[in-house]
């Protein structure tokens, strides 16, 4: 019986990247149906929703999607797919692993870079609650509960155990934000009770940025509230050679959805040139997280080599390669 899986292209650079990982994907030999479900931002327009019924109707088939970005629109218009989805799903992990990929030339490319941010994916500023107070005054509500800060350090501490992983990190505004991110941290820490054996530290936020430039191969598991774990994650994955190659993964109880942390890239969306690499890296946690291991290695194996071999790689990463191309390169050496 092939997996089903639902498959959202999204827009921008969506459909180029996702049409690339799952040629790469259906070459493991790992037999999966896709159930392509098409959401844009003209759709989503249309329909006068961040996530359609058929978008959710389809997830609830298959319990597993592969998704692509989809634009939001920047200072108003409908509000973010990603976290409409991500409540409506209760995705509440957001786990994206940052790792240096041998060959690829970075300005940090001479230190084994290797860390995994959990961010809470549920919360914070991003429960969509502003007003304008009076006018010229808005007021953004950043909402932290007991049971979403518990649930992700549960996710984070328990991942650290099972992968061998040997120190965890909060991060953190409490000195300023002493109610919200304060509970954030007394949850962390009544979880990291439970774990003696794991090494646990907590950084501010504005600290934690310094350190992961200053010292980023001495990271190995934080954990993050919603928004500092969107921003470091951006920055964690220029450290090791950009957008185009940190996968990601979002998780609940009941749903998985994989989607890379890069957005829709307008600026070189349908011509050809995006990376595909960190589509097809969330589409190889995917592929472990359906226990289908040595499919998972060889498609990583394959990524590997081409960026070990230097070529071809597309712009992004210092190369001249197109989409098409890298793509045939890791078909060709899973082969
Ligand atoms: P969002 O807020 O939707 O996450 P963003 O502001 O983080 O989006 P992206 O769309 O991810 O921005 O793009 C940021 C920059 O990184 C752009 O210049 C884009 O060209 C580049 N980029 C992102 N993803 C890729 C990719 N897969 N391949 C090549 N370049 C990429």
């Amino acid at each position: 019986m092939p997996y089903k899986v639902t498959l959202i292209p999204g827009d921008g650079i969506g459909p180029e990247v996702a049409d690339a990982t799952v040629r790469a994907v259906d070459a493991t030999g790992v037999a999966i149906e896709w159930e392509r479900v098409e959401l844009t931002s003209k759709i989503i327009e249309a329909a006068g929703t961040p996530v359609p019924q058929h978008v959710l109707d389809s997830l609830d088939r298959t319990r597993l999607g592969l998704k692509g970005p989809v634009t939001t629109p920047v200072a108003g218009g409908f509000s973010s797919v990603n976290v409409a989805l991500r409540k409506k799903l209760d995705l509440f992990a957001n786990v994206r692993p940052v790792h240096t990929l041998p060959g690829l030339k970075t300005r940090f490319d001479d230190l084994k870079i290797d860390m995994i941010l959990f961010r809470e994916n549920t919360e914070d500023v991003y429960s969509g609650l502003e007003h304008e107070v009076v006018k010229d005054v808005v007021e953004s509500l950043k909402i932290i509960t007991r049971t979403a800060s518990i649930k992700i350090a549960e996710y984070a501490f328990d991942y650290a155990q099972r992968m061998g992983r040997k120190k965890v990190v909060a991060v953190h505004k409490a000195n300023i934000m002493k109610l919200s991110d304060g509970l954030f941290l007394r949850c962390c820490r009544e979880v990291a009770e439970r774990y003696p054996w794991i090494s646990y530290k907590e950084l501010i936020v504005d600290n934690a940025s310094m350190q992961l430039v200053m010292r980023p191969e001495t990271f190995d598991v934080l954990i993050l509230p919603n928004l500092y774990g969107d921003i470091l994650s951006d920055l964690a994955a220029g450290l090791v050679g950009g957008l185009g190659i940190v996968p990601g993964a979002n998780m609940g109880r009941d749903h998985a959805v994989f989607e890379a942390v890069h957005g829709s890239a307008p600026d070189i969306a349908g011509k050809g040139l995006a990376n595909p690499t960190a589509l097809m890296m969330s589409a190889g946690m995917m592929l472990t997280h359906l226990g289908e291991h040595d499919a998972a290695k060889r498609l990583h194996d394959a990524i590997g080599k081409v960026y070990l071999d230097g070529k071809p790689l597309t712009g992004d990463v210092g190369g001249n390669a197109n989409t098409t191309q890298f793509t045939d390169a890791v078909i060709a050496a899973m082969k």
